[in-house]
């Protein structure tokens, strides 16, 4: 691995503290950071190189998956860290980062391979590629790259604008756009158990697949994250990124190889085919709910115009559900079907594929019930793949029965999302990025539904905290003869 400068942008930040000083020790302590490294922290604060390894050091030991025993390690690991304080908005201080980062390789006899993370507010982020440029940060003899972070702008115009001012100091290859969805294990799974499984392979398709329900639903509401989330909702939060990267991964078509460009590249087909809706017809497929009062594994809690920060007037969604067609031979006359919430019954993130269920009526006609086959992919917090099939029980005079193939993964020390996206960009793997295109016909997809839902072109369905969401969100699906499956 080459040996490199590693440059945070937002290193007393909640990211970095919970998130990257983990990943990074973690995977020093697998060996999977470069023999030299020089990792630079950037802070509006002044503070001391002493005071900065000690803040990282407590971030590993409050929030890592483990810490090691052997402290000699930890000393090893906090010497690759420095701090500069930085205002991302003065160039002069660029300049002095320059110097400093130059410093640093010298020492350290490393090649000008860097890295710059950017874990800070989005506003900044165009200025401070604009400043690396500039400043000659950006001008190395190796290579450079940027990882940012979510959100990639807050609607399609603001993405491009965003996008073409980061063009203008990185290429496409040197963008690392974090959706840490696709950093979890089970979703990088994906490609493998629909890919490396004939079996599933032959089945992948609309002749035996009847529909397609993807949900991701949480048990908290809105947290510290008023000022945020009010003008964000579920609809760019979860549905423009997460949700709608979960849809490639299951859609996608075999890629002529298993490569980051030829991934990408199936991936980017599914958007293309994905059928766009005109803003009049966005309440046909398109629900949006916001949780009021309930109660959630016992507990009263507060209903979202109720919350700290929240006007009692907001309109903001907190639940979307909708249906997706993705107009290609693989898919055509299969509904997608995909839902996310705050404050729901329950917190999982789910995959579920319903076969079409052919042989029905042949059993029917001996007075015997088969349920349809199901593929069950559990994402979060458990991870594991089960299969329902119907089979007859001895138990019971030979009544058919669904029944499970189960397959749960259950090895200790699985690396976390950001530990495997970061080694990913070290290593200069993009397959686990959002490329610019999928990000671009992601914003092209949602803006009808965010202008429907700014002009209440679409009703906004109130649903009690602790439930699946709204009535309405159920419709969605009877209207097409199915039901959301393994609802409580
Ligand atoms: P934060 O507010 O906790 O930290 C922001 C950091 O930016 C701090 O280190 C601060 O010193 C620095 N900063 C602010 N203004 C600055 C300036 N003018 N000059 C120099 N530095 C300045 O934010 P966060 O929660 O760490 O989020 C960082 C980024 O990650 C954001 O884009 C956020 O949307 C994204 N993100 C965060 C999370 C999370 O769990 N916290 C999850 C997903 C995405």
């Amino acid at each position: 691995m080459d040996s490199m400068t590693f440059v945070l942008f937002g290193a007393t930040g909640d990211l970095a503290k919970r998130k990257i000083y983990p990943a990074l020790y973690n995977l020093f302590i697998d060996q999977k950071l470069p023999q030299s490294i020089s990792i630079i922290g950037l802070g509006r604060r002044e503070l001391s190189d002493a005071t900065f390894q000690n803040h990282v050091e407590q971030s590993i030991e409050t929030f890592s998956r483990r810490i090691e025993n052997d402290y000699s390690k930890m000393g090893e690991f906090l010497d690759a860290f420095r701090y500069k304080a930085l205002d991302v908005t003065n160039t002069e201080d660029y300049r002095a980062l320059l110097n400093f980062v130059e410093r640093r390789e010298e020492e350290l006899n490393i090649p000008e391979n860097r890295m710059f993370y950017l874990s800070v507010a989005p506003e900044f982020f165009d200025g401070i590629a604009l400043n690396i440029k500039e400043s000659g940060l950006g001008s190395t003899k190796g290579w450079k790259r940027l990882i940012i972070e979510k959100p990639f702008g807050h609607d399609l115009e603001s993405a491009r604008d965003l996008n073409a001012k980061l063009s203008e100091a990185f290429e496409e290859e040197e963008i690392y756009r974090i959706d840490h969805y696709l950093g979890k294990p089970m979703v990088q799974n994906l490609e493998a158990l629909a890919f490396a499984n004939p079996v599933l392979q032959a089945l992948w398709n609309n002749q035996y697949i009847a529909n397609v329900q993807i949900t991701a639903s949480e048990t908290v509401g809105v947290e510290e994250r008023a000022g945020y989330y009010d003008g964000v909702g579920a609809i760019r939060d979860m549905v423009q990124n997460h949700m709608l990267q979960l849809l490639m991964m299951t859609a996608m078509h075999l890629p002529k190889q298993i490569s980051a460009n030829d991934i990408r590249e199936e991936k980017r087909k599914v958007m293309e085919s994905l059928r766009p809706l005109k803003k009049e017809d966005v309440g046909l497929h398109v629900m949006r709910g916001q949780y009021s009062a309930g109660e959630i594994n016992g507990q009263s809690v507060a209903g979202y115009t109720n919350e700290p920060g929240i006007e009692v007037s907001s309109r903001n969604d907190t639940f979307v559900a909708a249906r997706l067609w993705i107009d290609n031979p693989f898919w055509d006359g299969v509904p997608f079907y995909i839902r996310t919430g705050k404050r729901m019954k329950e917190k999982f993130t789910r995959i579920v594929i319903e076969f079409k269920d052919s042989l029905k009526e042949l059993y029917r006609s001996r007075n015997e019930q088969t349920e349809p086959n199901l593929l069950i992919i559990e994402i979060n917090p458990n991870e594991n793949v089960s299969l329902q099939l119907n089979s007859k029980n001895p138990l019971n005079d030979g009544k058919m029965e669904p029944v499970r193939i189960h397959f749960a993964s259950e090895q200790e020390g699985v690396p976390e999302a950001y530990e495997r996206l970061i080694f990913d960009a070290i290593r200069g793997d993009s397959t686990f990025f959002a490329h610019w295109k999928e990000v671009e016909l992601s914003w092209e997809w949602v803006q009808p539904t965010l202008e429907a839902f700014e002009e209440n072109l679409v009703p906004l369905h109130l649903y009690e905290a602790g439930s699946y969401g709204p009535e309405a969100a159920h419709h969605l699906l009877k209207e097409d003869g199915f039901k959301w499956l393994l609802d409580k």
